[in-house]
């Protein structure tokens, strides 16, 4: 595995994408949704750096079910706050082909909040397949398979401090 982004640069780059966050809503109160289970880490970072009236939720959306393929999705929203008239930011960890944030904004539209808003770690180079802008993005990284800071490798790598990228090497079975 090698390094992508250090703890330092990573915490630079969500510091940096807090202030975005900030700037744009102001003191307005906000609901944050954060997309399970990848954006764990970045979730407990970015809300500890907003002070603007917060509500905190969660969703599933699991799409990665063998190796680094990706899967149908499902969405399970049963954990969701009530998001009806309130301005949600929606907060996943990277933004790959792009259907999984696509659906997840379709879920969420139908409980007719204020507005929806897409906040992403990473952006990954040339394989988005879908139109749509996402609003903050901390890092754009090439199209490399990654783990650490609440990404995962076949369940395992969440808890890396740092993000790497896998070699083909890591790509191996890991006994399921
Ligand atoms: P999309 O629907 O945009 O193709 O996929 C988004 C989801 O796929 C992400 O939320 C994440 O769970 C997973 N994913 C996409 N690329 C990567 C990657 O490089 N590493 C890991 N660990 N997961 C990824
Ligand atoms: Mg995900």
């Amino acid at each position: 595995m090698k390094t992508l982004l250090t703890e330092d640069e990573l915490q630079a780059g969500v510091d940096r994408m807090a202030s975005e966050i900030a700037a744009w809503y102001s003191h307005r109160p906000l609901t944050i949704v954060g997309v399970l289970t990848g954006s764990i880490v970045l979730l407990a970072d970015l809300i500890r750096q907003l002070d603007m009236p917060l509500r905190v939720g969660v969703l599933q959306a699991s799409s990665y079910r063998e190796g680094t393929t990706r899967g149908a999705l499902t969405i399970n929203s049963e954990m969701m706050l009530d998001v009806r008239e309130r301005d949600v930011l929606l907060v996943d960890d990277i933004f790959d082909t792009g259907h999984t944030l696509v659906e997840v904004i379709r879920e969420v539209e139908q409980l007719e909040p204020t507005s929806v808003r897409t906040a992403v770690l990473l952006r990954k180079a040339g394989r988005q397949e879908v139109d749509l802008d996402i609003d903050f993005i901390a890092f754009d990284i090439p199209n490399e398979f990654v783990v650490g800071y609440g990404l995962d490798y076949e369940d395992q790598y969440r808890n890396l401090r740092h993000l790497a990228a896998l070699e083909p090497e890591d790509l191996t079975e890991t006994g399921s």
